[in-house]
């Protein structure tokens, strides 16, 4: 079997930024894209801040990025990675049944996003409950909808349902946000959209499709009925670290361990993006993060024929 100088798993901002440096390198990296290739700005629709770009869409964005990375050399197979071995090197990881082997990986796999977990939220999954505003705002004109959490996720994405609600409710467990002063202001500004405090939703009502949500106050215990056409998780995320665990060190929430910038505890295997960095979470750092890691790849590889 072939043995690859690098592998990267992942083919979002870092992993994409990863394979371009490396393949520029001469290190003819393999980029095992996942089932649903270019990550999180995939689901986005504008993207107005990363640097050079003053407006695209995401997954223009991230087409443009895999074509630069291609041009280059940089070798895709589209498909998840399924288990690793990082044991001993050369280091392993399948593709299903396809097996690739790499000298060194750079695990750029990203995060999704958190669900309530409650049984009628996931029942009612894709029928009216959606963790993804942008993706699925649309089917929402005229509509009222509820979306949970008090970040900058959920203010972003309470505005942008504005574009098609009738009217958007945040429900926050607590009686203050956590997002940011520009972005609350943007959304507690706009017409169309109310806060429910100190709120939490207990159950998600309705037969095949969403009617309503039995909201409980967390400061009394009371619940009510609020009828509701759909509901918008903006939770958080987590890291895509599934076939991770027990191969490289994870700490918080599931998120890679990294030392000297983006060293795992596997000498050889590096990480970089949101799989690592639950603080950031920006597709320009995700990038840079994609960068540091290959150099680190090829700085261990070089002291490898020393
Ligand atoms: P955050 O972790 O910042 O916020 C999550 C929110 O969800 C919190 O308010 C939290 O409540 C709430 N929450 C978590 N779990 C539950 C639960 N089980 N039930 C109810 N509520 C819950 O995540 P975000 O996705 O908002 O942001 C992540 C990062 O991305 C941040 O650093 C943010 O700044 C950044 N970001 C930046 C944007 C931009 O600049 N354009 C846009 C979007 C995100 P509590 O506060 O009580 O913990």
């Amino acid at each position: 079997m072939q043995i690859r100088k690098l592998i990267i798993i992942g083919s979002g901002p870092a992993g994409l930024s990863a394979a371009l440096y490396a393949s520029r390198a001469e290190m003819q990296p393999l980029v095992i894209a996942g089932s649903k290739p270019g990550g999180q700005l995939m689901d986005t629709t504008e993207i107005e801040n990363f640097p050079g770009v003053p407006s695209m869409l995401g997954p223009e964005l991230m087409q443009t990025m895999r074509r630069q990375a291609e041009k280059f050399g940089t070798q895709f197979v589209d498909g998840d990675a399924t288990k690793v071995d990082f044991t001993k090197r050369p280091f392993t990881v399948w593709i299903g049944d396809r097996q690739e082997q790499a000298q060194s990986v750079i695990i750029a796999t990203g995060a999704t996003a958190r669900w309530l977990n409650i049984p009628s939220e996931q029942k009612l999954r894709g029928h009216g409950v959606s963790a993804c505003a942008t993706c699925d705002g649309f089917f929402f004109k005229g509509k009222n909808v509820a979306i949970v959490g008090g970040g900058d996720s959920a203010m972003e994405e309470a505005t942008f349902l504005t574009k098609f609600a009738n009217h958007v409710t945040i429900l926050h467990r607590r009686d203050t946000f956590a997002a940011s002063k520009i972005m609350q202001q943007r959304a507690l500004s706009n017409p169309k959209i109310s806060v429910r405090w100190n709120s939490e939703v207990v159950e998600v009502l309705g037969e095949g499709k969403v009617t309503g949500l039995k909201l409980k106050d967390t400061q009394t215990g009371v619940t009510e009925d609020v009828p509701m056409d759909g509901l918008f998780l903006a939770i958080g995320h987590m890291p895509a670290t599934t076939i991770f665990t027990g191969q490289v060190e994870t700490g918080k929430g599931g998120y890679i361990v990294v030392t000297d910038y983006t060293h795992t505890s596997v000498p050889g295997v590096f990480a970089a993006g949101d799989v690592q960095d639950p603080r950031y979470r920006q597709a320009s750092v995700a990038a840079g993060w994609g960068v540091m890691a290959m150099l680190d790849a090829e700085k261990f590889l070089a002291a490898q024929k020393d």
